[in-house]
């Protein structure tokens, strides 16, 4: 089989954004005529369609596990200077609470000129069942696994990170059995990421899949009552992607944003349509490694670490939510009170997986902080599944700026694949090595 050459990032590219419209205009034409005739719904809309979605998202998600433990362990080992690790890690975590922090400012600042809860008259008030969240202190318990295979079972990621960083570590202080099962990882990485290549050529078809029913079952009239919400959420997106992210950027390693910003239409439309980063991560770890020109060590610790602990769109809609939530039930916030709505959105994003609708969860969580109705929550459902998909594009973009700002800082940084003088990555360097 061929290898790098039948992999051109920027077609695919752009046979997703086609695919991402086509499967719009199908699914609003559908919803505009024939998507109640009940043959329609059952063997259209919640047959072929959403199986071919789902079935893409995964065999996306089939890969995060052992992707994100394969290529750590790979990553790991190979630093030259483990002592960079703890550094990579805290610059990481500092810059994922930062833009998180940011993010939420921004969200609350914007509500609190536009009021989007006064005069709002939700249609969709559905209740939710909300489950508790951990505390934080039972979170970085949680970090250390009792059982990695259970931990891998269930796809819990943090410490799937921890074992994996540990296992690298020991590899790298093993001598001859380190370097032996160190070749292994590094060979089953580069076969896991040729995977990673296989569902990314279907994915057209996944996204247009997902999109369809999106748009054939979306009601418009569930929009309208929270217009103002809707609509805020989305320029606060817009703002913070566009406008944190380049500054930080620009000021950090002084490269190019809209060059960064051209790389990331592939991962953007895949996290859009699949509403998840955390099933996103192959595709986020492909475009950092092989796009961007960020180091293995950085990127495979940075990627997963990111979908996990770094929420910025999240961040934004719940800031948004909870100033909405409070003006609909006529209540005033404090400033105090504001502060601890910042604390607890950027904590509370901290051990939660990146998963479609995991922002209202814990939202009721940061509602809870400042005594408001978690009922409120009900107000937002019918239109988050939207929100959902836009956030979770941002989400993924602050990731990948975290990312290439770490390894630019760390010296793991590769500006000739930044600039697309030269592929990068480990599949194409070892495929151009066997040719
Ligand atoms: N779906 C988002 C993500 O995966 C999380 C959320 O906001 O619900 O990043």
């Amino acid at each position: 089989m061929s290898d790098e050459s039948s992999f051109d990032h920027r077609k695919l590219s752009n046979r997703i954004l086609m695919a991402l419209v086509a499967g719009l205009v199908f699914g609003v034409a559908l919803n505009l005529t024939i998507a109640d005739l009940p043959w329609v719904r059952t063997f259209v809309i919640d047959g072929a369609l959403t199986v071919v979605g789902e079935v893409f998202v995964r065999l996306l998600s089939m890969l995060v596990v052992p992707l994100v433990f394969v290529s750590l362990i790979t990553g790991v080992s190979a630093l030259s200077d483990p002592a960079s690790l703890g550094r990579i890690g805290g610059k990481a975590v500092f810059l994922y609470m930062l833009t998180t922090g940011v993010a939420i400012s921004l969200a609350l600042i914007g509500a609190l000129i536009v009021q989007p809860g006064v005069g709002a008259s939700p249609v969709d008030q559905v209740a939710r069942e909300i489950s508790a969240q951990p505390s934080f202190g039972q979170v970085l318990i949680n970090m250390v696994p009792r059982n990695p295979v259970r931990a891998m079972a269930e796809g819990d990621m943090l410490p799937i990170i921890i074992f994996a960083i540990l296992i690298g570590l020991a590899v790298a202080m093993s001598g001859k059995a380190g370097e032996r099962v160190g070749g292994f990882f590094s060979d089953f990485n580069v076969v896991i990421m040729r995977l990673v290549e296989f569902v990314m050529l279907v994915a057209p078809i996944g996204v247009f899949a997902l999109i369809a029913v999106l748009g054939a079952t979306t009601g418009i009239s569930t929009f309208l009552g929270v217009l103002k919400y809707v609509i805020l959420v989305l320029v606060m997106l817009i703002v913070h992607a566009v406008m944190t992210y380049s500054l930080l950027l620009k000021f950090t390693t002084g490269l190019s944003p809209r060059a960064f910003f051209s790389k990331l239409r592939a991962v953007q439309a895949f996290a859009f349509s699949t509403a998840s980063s955390g099933a996103t991560i192959p595709v986020t770890l492909k475009t950092v490694e092989q796009r961007l020109g960020v180091g293995k060590s950085v990127a495979s610790f940075t990627v997963p670490l990111g979908a996990t602990i770094n929420m910025d769109g999240t961040a934004i809609m719940q800031g948004v939510a909870t100033i909405f939530i409070a003006q609909y039930f006529g209540v005033d916030l404090s400033f105090t009170q504001m502060l601890m709505v910042v604390l607890m959105v950027i904590m509370a994003s901290v051990g939660t997986a990146g998963v479609p609708g995991v922002g209202l969860v814990l939202l009721a969580g940061v509602l809870a902080s400042v005594g408001l109705p978690a009922e409120g929550i009900a107000l937002i459902l019918g239109v988050d599944r939207v929100l959902d998909m836009t956030r979770t594009a941002v989400n993924v973009t602050g990731d990948c700026a975290v990312s290439l700002i770490v390894a630019h800082s760390e010296g793991e940084f590769d500006q000739a694949v930044f600039d697309g003088s030269q592929p990068g990555g480990t599949v194409v360097t070892e495929a151009a090595a066997k040719s």
